[in-house]
């Protein structure tokens, strides 16, 4: 029945695990995926997890159904920890907010509902690069896509001129992808000041903006802080949607616990805006699993695991700028490198993008047996304090002439 089923190609993120796990040598690196480890190179249960879900189990909850949009309490928590306790769009009872299976689901219904009711437009500009399952979670939802500039190649930074000359060229009232913050690959994301300007051209152009939150609190270490460019465009009038996902500042990658949220102009318009995300979301999982939930919905409404929580999010990013330092030092202090290396210092987040060609990639893998994306792009979270002096001597081997 099936000979007409091509072959179709690997992940390209996910088919790097794969080669790695093939791979029997004990110095073997897996930069790959975008997973937190600890400096011992081990998948990090959160403690602050740990004890809501102790207390969840000693409460003996049901496994009922949740409705369609999830568990009330845990939309309630989410929305206010994205938008900030005295955002108006949390105070008036503005948000329409559905749970989702974490952010990928997020995106996915977000880009289902623009394609159906965005009333100006089915294209929406994404940035160049970006996360690369963004393109098939916009293409089925039958939005189409195009790039505006963001990194430079140059400076291993961000383009900003591009970047605000597209926004100003693209038609009015065009959708835009922005990541909140810690952009996937790059880590190279806009500075408060820069977020000012792009507000102001995204308000001039009439632009609608679909934000990104994969990482708050994995930038700075502050999930105010990281909220920024979000607050900011509420504050400026903006009304914009929302993809929020818990898999990496609570550890609960598998576990599937997001939001997507729609900051509407009034009471009733949310209603009506809910009511069509049911209708979007009833056919595709009919509603979402509880657990997850109800560890992020025990966690943020309890103020000790909150605050715990919080302490645990900051010493995550603090050690992935602590490996960015000792990188960066050991390949100029140590091997010698005459490259300039201040980008891995500079830029923030989960990645590193690091500038390697796709022919260094392989002779990493090869010489080194080290895996990351052809693209170049280091996952910090899995580097460690035992081996970034080997990955330093790699990276300079392999980058030298
Ligand atoms: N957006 C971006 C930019 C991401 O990097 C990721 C995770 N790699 C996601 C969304 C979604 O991840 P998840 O579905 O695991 O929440």
């Amino acid at each position: 029945t099936w000979t007409n089923v091509p072959q179709g190609p690997p992940d390209a993120i996910l088919g790097v695990t794969e080669a790695f796990k093939k791979n029997t040598n004990v110095k073997k690196m897996n930069l790959g995926v975008g997973a937190y480890r600890d400096d011992a190179g081990k998948p990090y249960v959160l403690s602050s997890v740990k004890k809501a879900e102790h207390k969840l189990i000693n409460s003996n909850m049901d496994k009922e159904y949740a409705g369609i949009m999830g568990l009330p309490d845990f939309t309630a928590a989410a929305g206010r920890l994205a938008y900030g306790d005295n955002s108006p769009a949390i105070t008036e009872n503005k948000l329409a907010i559905t749970q989702s299976i974490s952010g990928t689901g997020a995106l996915r219904i977000g880009a289902a509902f623009l394609s159906k009711f965005y009333p100006h437009s089915k294209n929406i500009l994404v940035p160049n690069p970006t996360w690369g399952n963004h393109i098939p979670i916009m293409e089925h939802s039958g939005l189409t896509l195009e790039k505006y500039s963001y990194f430079d190649k140059q400076t291993n930074g961000l383009n900003i001129d591009g970047m605000l000359e597209d926004f100003h060229k693209a038609p009015k009232n065009t959708i835009l992808l922005l990541h909140a913050c810690a952009h996937n690959p790059t880590g190279v994301d806009p500075t408060p000041a820069q977020w000012d300007e792009i507000s102001k051209v995204v308000k001039e152009r009439d632009h609608f903006v679909f934000f990104d939150m994969a990482y708050q609190g994995f930038a700075s270490g502050d999930c105010n802080r990281d909220a920024y460019a979000l607050r900011k465009f509420v504050d400026e009038g903006h009304s914009v949607v929302l993809a929020q996902s818990f898999a990496k500042n609570m550890g609960l990658y598998g576990e599937r616990v997001g939001s997507f949220s729609v900051v509407c102009a009034d009471q009733e318009e949310r209603a009506r805006v809910e009511s069509q995300l049911k209708i979007i979301i009833r056919p595709m999982y009919s509603n979402p699993p509880i657990h997850g939930a109800r560890l992020v919905s025990t966690v943020l409404n309890t103020p000790e695991l909150k605050e715990e929580w919080l302490g645990e999010v900051k010493v995550m990013a603090d050690r992935i700028i602590t490996m960015r330092n000792k990188l960066r030092g050991h390949l100029e202090n140590d091997f010698g490198s005459k490259k300039n290396w201040n980008h891995i210092t500079n830029q923030i987040g989960m990645f590193c993008y690091s500038g390697m060609t796709p022919e260094q990639v392989d002779k990493i893998k090869e010489d080194w047996h080290i895996y990351l994306t052809r693209d170049g792009r280091i996952s910090m979270a899995g580097i460690s304090s035992d081996n970034v002096k080997y990955l330093a001597e790699a990276i300079h081997d392999v980058t030298k002439d």
